[in-house]
């Protein structure tokens, strides 16, 4: 019998190319038919055969109070009442703008987008116009969305320029991105040695969430900023994913760290496409109108889109929420690596807030290499396991989980007996 999810990935890849919106979602790394959603509240979603399943990909990030928050639904609803775009100014910008400058000591001013690919994207061209510079630094293994200049991937050599990593990239762009390794302080050194008066910023997941979790060191993100300063490049930390998914003040908070420039999406959206890219005011002050270089949004602080953010916002202040947040994820960390041991599997799992990573591997990664490395056939087949019983994990052993204030530990507590299962009929 073809299921419903069947139906519809037959009929979708007629029409869109691989039936999907976002190749992530086609399920190319994990194989098997994609699940088409049509429901999610709070920790749960349910596919087109009506089967529930405890969601640890939360829209891969921003539903971090669960799905279909009342309040953010109520916020989207008194928006929309009141219209839903209107290509001027409105005053609740003008709310979010004072919000993210008062959570993110670093921004001084700020301006809002619909993407995180348009905040990464729009932030790099104001790094550049800038310093007046072309060079770009990202790391391996970080994603900053799909603008031309950061699909590019190492070049052959030590300090080599970057290749393109999609067709459609013209080598001309890619020759001004140079990509080095994720937690390799002596190549960054060498690196701003010999080519650091002409980097017009590094750009980088200040916690990186496209490689699995991986985390920095102190001293590899220290040494950055200190470079940065001292060869005039832009400091950007893209902490789309990251911000107020880890902590209140993001990254940065964790850190103490100030980048120049931040950038923002997800989360601050609520759910619905709100980016945003802000920093330090003379940075800022470059952009059109006000500077000369140009960046602009039909739809960019939507009304509707800036009320649910203002709304997921609000909830995410409250007293004790990242407190409550980070001991669910922890208690999922805990549970699956107690498990996985008491059975001889290789794997181990990290988190920060709400965010976590599960590795087949025997240590936690540090690197895009050491990732690489870990067992992918057995996370595949774990994953269809977990999802044939009702339990959601991002469909690719190189994503990052996420966990929402609306897992209950109950919730926690059955993926766990249900992954020790797994691990149990896997012993070593
Ligand atoms: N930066 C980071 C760190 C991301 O994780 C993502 C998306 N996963 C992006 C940028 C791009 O954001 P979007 O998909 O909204 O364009």
């Amino acid at each position: 019998m073809t299921s419903r999810n069947e139906e519809l990935f037959a009929r979708a890849q007629r029409t869109i190319p691989g039936g999907v919106n976002s190749p992530v979602r086609a399920f190319r790394s994990v194989g098997g038919t994609p699940r088409f959603l049509k429901k999610a509240l709070g920790a749960r979603v349910w596919d087109a055969d009506g089967k529930e399943y405890l969601d640890y990909v939360g829209s891969w990030g921003p539903a971090i109070l669960g799905h279909a928050d009342p309040v953010v639904v109520e916020a989207v609803r008194a928006a929309a009442l009141d219209g839903l775009s209107f290509g001027a100014p409105t005053e609740r910008e003008i709310d979010m703008a004072e919000r993210l400058c008062e959570l993110l000591p670093s921004m001084e001013m700020v301006r809002l987008v619909s993407s995180g690919t348009e905040a990464t994207m729009s932030a790099i061209r104001l790094a550049r116009g800038f310093t007046g510079r072309d060079a770009i630094i990202k790391f391996e293994g970080c994603y900053h969305g799909h603008a031309d200049s950061l699909l590019v991937k190492a070049g052959s050599g030590l300090l080599t320029f970057g290749n393109p990593s999609s067709a459609g990239v013209p080598e001309d762009f890619a020759k001004h991105t140079i990509v080095l390794d994720y937690n390799n302080p002596a190549q960054l050194e060498e690196t701003f040695k010999t080519r650091g008066d002409a980097i017009a910023c590094v750009i980088i997941e200040p916690i990186a969430g496209n490689m699995n979790l991986i985390k920095p060191s102190a001293e590899f993100m220290h040494l950055l900023r200190r470079l940065c300063t001292e060869h005039g490049a832009v400091l950007i930390y893209d902490e789309v994913m990251t911000g107020f998914r880890v902590g209140p003040r993001g990254v940065q908070g964790l850190f103490g760290i100030t980048p120049d420039l931040t950038t923002l999406g997800k989360v601050i959206g609520g759910g619905m496409p709100v980016g945003a890219f802000g920093g330090r005011r003379d940075i800022m002050q470059k952009i059109a109108p006000l500077g000369a270089v140009y960046q602009a949004g039909t739809l960019s602080g939507s009304p509707v889109a800036v009320a649910a953010g203002l709304a997921s916002l609000d909830q995410i202040a409250r007293p004790g929420f990242y407190e409550l947040l980070t001991a669910r994820t922890t208690r999922l960390v805990e549970g699956l690596t107690a498990s996985a041991a008491k059975h001889g599997v290789t794997f181990t799992a990290d988190s920060v807030g709400g965010m976590f990573g599960l590795y087949f591997a025997k240590a936690v990664p540090q690197s895009y290499a050491d990732v690489m490395g870990s067992d992918k056939d057995s996370f595949n087949r774990f994953f269809h396991y977990m999802l044939d019983a009702g339990h959601y994990f991002a469909p690719s052993a190189f994503e990052a989980g996420f966990v929402s204030a609306a897992h209950s530990e109950a919730d926690i507590d059955s993926t766990i007996a249900t992954a020790d299962a797994w691990f149990a009929a896997n012993a070593a």
